[in-house]
């Protein structure tokens, strides 16, 4: 199953779907990053805080694959940000995942009670510039934080990575990344563990229509809307079942009414917040 590649405006490339770390336990991912390697998932999202790089860094050396082979990412956590402490985060990360280079580095949350954002996307160039990150992004950034990092730089981050499912789609957020250049990724796609996204009835009577699952439904919808989307398990039917979405597609009238169910319900806490 070859996953569709995604052009950064920086030129390089992203695999379109990937597997996420959030909560997968300590002790656990470096088997579960395993069967998703097996599964054929190269591109993996991680953070700092998720406190399990190691893991996924003892996986990608077992694996005996070539380094090019993957796409990882990792992000800044907000007690890193500032103008020299991202330097030190992204070593520190680099050495817990046993890698040369990040192929993605995000800002993990714009943190606005701080100001620091900007500061710290000055550094981000920086960590570019130096080949210890491919490409640079943010996490959570607002319209009003993009057009700050816009004001004091003109590096236009790579990716924005957002929450975004069936129930919360940040549609004026994301025309405005679109205008800006900057590719959506979605976090939380099957709900972040607050509701079942694949099993909103809509969903599942989409699914039924093609013989998939609602999590698969859910997938292909933002997969077919050009987002990047990297959904969490630490089941490994379920591990394979998410990499299972390019036999089938969605009907424009199917997209529509997955389009119809934003209710504006966040899962997650609000940027704004801290
Ligand atoms: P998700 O929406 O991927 O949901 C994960 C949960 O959905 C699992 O725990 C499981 O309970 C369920 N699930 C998974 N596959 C399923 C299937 N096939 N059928 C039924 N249920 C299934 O939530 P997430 O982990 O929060 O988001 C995905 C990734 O996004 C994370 O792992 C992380 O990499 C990233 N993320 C980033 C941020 C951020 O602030 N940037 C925040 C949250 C998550």
């Amino acid at each position: 199953m070859t996953v569709p590649e995604i052009t950064l405006n920086d030129g390089h490339s992203i695999p379109q779907l990937g597997f996420g770390l959030f909560r997968v336990d300590v002790d656990e991912t470096q088997r579960i990053a395993e069967l998703a390697i097996e599964a054929g998932y190269r591109h993996f999202d991680d953070a700092k805080i998720y406190g399990n790089e190691e893991g996924l860094g003892r996986a990608i050396a077992a694996s005996g694959l070539p380094r090019e082979d993957f796409f990882i990412t990792t992000k800044l956590w907000q007690d890193d940000q500032g103008r020299e402490a991202p330097h030190r985060a992204i070593d520190a990360s680099l050495e817990r995942l046993g890698l040369d280079y990040v192929d993605l580095y995000l800002i993990h949350w714009p943190h606005p009670s701080d100001g620091l954002a900007a500061d710290t996307w000055l550094a981000f160039e920086e960590i570019r510039d130096a080949g210890r990150a491919r490409s640079i992004g943010v996490s959570n950034f607002r319209e009003v934080d993009l057009a700050e990092l816009a004001r004091r730089s003109s590096t236009v981050p790579a990716v924005n990575q957002i929450e975004l499912h069936p129930r919360f789609q940040q549609r004026p957020l994301r025309a405005e990344q679109e205008g800006r250049g900057i590719r959506t990724e979605a976090w939380g796609p099957l709900g972040h563990g607050r509701y079942a996204a694949g099993e909103l009835p809509e969903v599942v009577a989409i699914g039924e229509a093609h013989g998939v699952s609602g999590a698969q439904v859910v997938l292909r919808w933002l997969l077919q809307e050009g987002v990047i989307v990297f959904p969490k398990s630490s089941t490994a039917a379920r591990i394979r079942e998410n990499f299972d979405v390019f036999g089938f597609e969605l009907s424009d009238a199917e997209l529509a009414t997955i389009r119809g169910l934003d209710d504006g319900t966040r899962v997650g806490r609000d940027p704004a917040e801290n």
